[in-house]
Formats: C-alpha cells, sequence, structure tokens
C-alpha cells in the first residue's frame, strides 16, 4: 500500500507550502531558482550554503549574494521562509518549549532541552558512544546502568516535579526527559542538547494517553517547516555547528521526531528533512524518529542508505491492550510490526529503543513485563519507560512506584537495558505528550522570544 494512501486513510489532510519559501528547497531546486533568474550555478551554491550553513534569515542578509540577485529574489517573492517562534516558555529544569508559527499560520510545538534528554542512550550511535565516554565503553556503559539503575530513586524524582508544578497532562510514548546523569557540565552549563521537533500540525493516530491527539489532524509539515524548526531553535540559542552563526555551545545537538505528530504518515517530508539537517551539519547518527507503528513505513524506513535511529512505541506487550490504548494496532498487530523492526539493519551497537508509557493498572503489571520481555528476545533493544501523568479529558490511572520499579527490574533482570524517564519541562507542558500549543497558565513565566 502506498504511503499516501495510507495517510488518507488515517484521516490526513494535504501538506501546504509555504509560498516561495526557500529553506526547504534540495540543491536542484536551488539550482532551478537560479537557472530561472539566469544566475550561474555556484549562486545556487552559494545560496544552499546561506540556508543551511549560516542559517540566514532573511535574503537580504545573504552576503554572499550580489545587492541586486538579493533584491531580484526578493522581487520574485522569494523569501527565507524559516518557521517563527511566536511564543517561548521556560521550565524550572531548562527546558524551553515554544510555539512556532507556520508562514501560513498554523502552529506546532518544538522543545530545546539543554544537557540532552538521553534518548540516545545505549543505542551504538555516535551520539551515544561520545556520551558513554564519559563512563568508559558504551557497551560497558549501558551494563553498568542496567545493573546500578535504582527505579524508585528516579520515580521518586518524576513524584517531585509532578508534585511541585502541579500541572497535570497526559504523557505519550515519545521521548521525555531523562535525569542529569549524562549532563556533563562546562562553564556555560551543558555540553550538549536535544531538540524535539515536530513533523504534522495534529495527529490522526488517536493515541488514547495523548493530548496532541486531541487537536485532531490539521496538516502536514513540510520538510523545510520539519528542518526549519530546528533551524530557527538555533538561532535562537545561537548555536554554532560548522562555520554556521553563533557560538559553539553547546558541541553536540541531538534531534527527536517526537514532538506533535506522526513522522512516518509524513513519510517522504520528513525523510527529506533528514537531508536538509544533515545539510545545517547534524548527522542522522544524532537523529532518532519515533513512530507509533505506521508498518509499511517502517518496512521503507529499513531500506533507506540514509537514516535516523528508530523508536517504536511500544506501550502494551499484547494487542489486546494496544488496541485499546492504540487503535492503530487494530490495523497493524504488534507481531507484525516486531518482524519489520528486526528486518532494520543495524549498527554494530546500534540499539532500536522501545517507549513504553506505564498506564496504572493497564500495562505496568507483572505479567505485561514478561509478554514485552518475550516481545523483545533476542532483539538488539533498550525500553524506555514513561511514567504517565493524569491529564484532562483523558481517563488513565497513574502507575503506582512500586508497580513501576517492579516492572523496571523485571526488565533489568530479564536483560533488556531499561530507563524510567522523568519528563523535561512538565511544568510548562513541554513533556511528552504534552505538546498541544498549550497557553501556559500562570506562575509559569513566559520569556521573550526573537
Ligand atoms: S502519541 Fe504520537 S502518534 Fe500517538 S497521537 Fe500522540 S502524537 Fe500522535
Amino acid at each position: 500500500m502506498k504511503m499516501d494512501s495510507i495517510a488518507s486513510e488515517m484521516g490526513q489532510m494535504a501538506g501546504t507550502s509555504a509560498a516561495k519559501a526557500l529553506f526547504g528547497m534540495a540543491p536542484e531546486e536551488l539550482r532551478e531558482v537560479a537557472a530561472r533568474m539566469g544566475l550561474p550555478k555556484y549562486r545556487a551554491t552559494q545560496l544552499g550554503e546561506a540556508l543551511y550553513k549560516q542559517r540566514a534569515v532573511s535574503v537580504q542578509e545573504i552576503a554572499t549574494l550580489p545587492l541586486e540577485v538579493r533584491e531580484g529574489l526578493a522581487a520574485q517573492g522569494y523569501t527565507v521562509g524559516l518557521p517563527e517562534i511566536v511564543q517561548a516558555a521556560k521550565s524550572v529544569d531548562g527546558t524551553e518549549r515554544y510555539l512556532v508559527r507556520m508562514t501560513d499560520g498554523e502552529t506546532v510545538e518544538t522543545v530545546w532541552m539543554p544537557g540532552g534528554d538521553g534518548g540516545e542512550r545505549g543505542d551504538g550511535s555516535e551520539a551515544a558512544v561520545e556520551q558513554e565516554g564519559e563512563f568508559g565503553d558504551a557497551e560497558d556503559a549501558v551494563e553498568a546502568r542496567t545493573q546500578k539503575q535504582i527505579p524508585p530513586l528516579r520515580y521518586g524524582m518524576t513524584n517531585n516535579l509532578a508534585g511541585m508544578t502541579n500541572n497535570l497532562a497526559g504523557m505519550t510514548n515519545n521521548l521525555a526527559g531523562m535525569t542529569n546523569m549524562g549532563d556533563c557540565g562546562t562553564k556555560d552549563g551543558y555540553k550538549r542538547a536535544t531538540i524535539c521537533v515536530s513533523s504534522q500540525v495534529g495527529c490522526a493516530v488517536n493515541c488514547q494517553f495523548c493530548l496532541t491527539a486531541k487537536l485532531g489532524m490539521r496538516r502536514n509539515l513540510t520538510a523545510g517547516e520539519i528542518a526549519g524548526q530546528v533551524a530557527a531553535v538555533l538561532n535562537r540559542q545561537r548555536v554554532r555547528i560548522g562555520s554556521g552563526r553563533g557560538v559553539q555551545t553547546p558541541s553536540r545537538i541531538n534531534l527527536v521526531f517526537m514532538g506533535m505528530g506522526e513522522p512516518f504518515l509524513n513519510y517522504d517530508a520528513f525523510m527529506h528533512s533528514v537531508h536538509l539537517l544533515r545539510a545545517m551539519g547534524i548527522p542522522e547518527s544524532r537523529m532518532t524518529v519515533s513512530t507509533s507503528g505506521i508498518l509499511p513505513a517502517i518496512l521503507q524506513f529499513a531500506n533507506e542508505p540514509v537514516r535516523p535511529k528508530l523508536a517504536l512505541s511500544l506501550n502494551a506487550s499484547n494487542d489486546a491492550v494496544r488496541e485499546r490504548i492504540m487503535p492503530v494496532t487494530r490495523k497493524w498487530s504488534i507481531a507484525t510490526l516486531l518482524a519489520a523492526v528486526r528486518s532494520l539493519p543495524l549498527g554494530k551497537r546500534e540499539y532500536v529503543t522501545f517507549e513504553y508509557v506505564l498506564l496504572g493498572g493497564i500495562n505496568d503489571q507483572p505479567q505485561h513485563a514478561r509478554e514485552v520481555l518475550a516481545l523483545l528476545a533476542g532483539m538488539k533493544a533498550k525500553v524506555n519507560l514513561i511514567v504517565w501523568n493524569p491529564g484532562p479529558g483523558i481517563d488513565f490511572q497513574q502507575p503506582t512506584p512500586a508497580d513501576v520499579a517492579v516492572f523496571h527490574r523485571m526488565l533489568i533482570d530479564g536483560g533488556i537495558p531499561t530507563f524510567t524517564r522523568r519528563p523535561r519541562g512538565r511544568d510548562i507542558y513541554a513533556a511528552c505528550g504534552q505538546l498541544k500549543r498549550t497557553t501556559v497558565p500562570e506562575p509559569l513565566v513566559e520569556i521573550a522570544t526573537g
């Protein structure tokens, strides 16, 4: 089945393109623009470097182009067309949530997590190896963490944060932040940061524990709008990559495609954005895409010569439970999804991440942990456990600390590297599943944009 028909079937609306936005164009498109204006090819190269390396925000500031070329582009209606950060809120933990407006006025949310979210840990990527370097060899470090992690402590931290902020919204299968164990300090406080990127305005998948699902599906983002969120955030944070603008802090940027939307229902734009982001100097090894389980896209992804790492939102140990909380399971069973995931050619140190939102009394009991272990037997898998929080209009129970601890311990004892995450930015509605274009209430702090 073709991806576009699947998207249509799931109620997805066609994407709209920003009119004459240069950001998002592939090299051949930029050459076409240059050719239409009677410019030599090297002008297209300069244009591409200004857009993706220097992250120019306006045609007028592209100093490598002569004034008459810039004026010609403007006269023909070309703009850089980067999404614009129109609202921002900062968490007590340093996380910043941005409302990002596209040129047609639609908005999505993008999250900046200084210190990283830990999502790359243990997945064997270059980024993970760098992180693990702080602890020694990557595989040793996975093993060490496996032995040392103490679920009750982490869960306690989660509860403290929840209690402190007392704002309750749902959490999703997506990555939330992690503890600070990898947060190696610098004079600026951190060496790495993670950006959580949205792929659609709203979402059609309708996971029952997710606030984003409440928005419904509005439209796909274009590749330029997906990568443009990253450019907008990096510009705001003045992060320099390579020869681009800004300062060299943090030195490592990781991306997680786990914001609003299902990236694999916007597959072509998502994959195009990966190439744009690589052109911006961020290697695919530092990107992780999370899917609710769109089978044809997983199979297509497995054949991509260049791809981010994969995270599957499992969230249940059997189809009956998963169907209840993730209706998409009626279309593709856990078994078919895992068979597809097993077809993914993994790098030597690469793991597939399985996200698992713990819902009290639904999927958090010892028999569920045993089923998860059976499902993942023989796989190079790691599990991120995410403790769900109650949210308005979402009818689930929070798991008890004891159940979380037992579940975590059972997976570790079963040989699966397992991490129980505490969310980043929950107080500003920036944690997983909280991205609903939420207006931040008092006493949360709005910070200046721009
Ligand atoms: S959890 Fe992800 S896939 Fe599911 S409804 Fe929310 S945004 Fe969509």
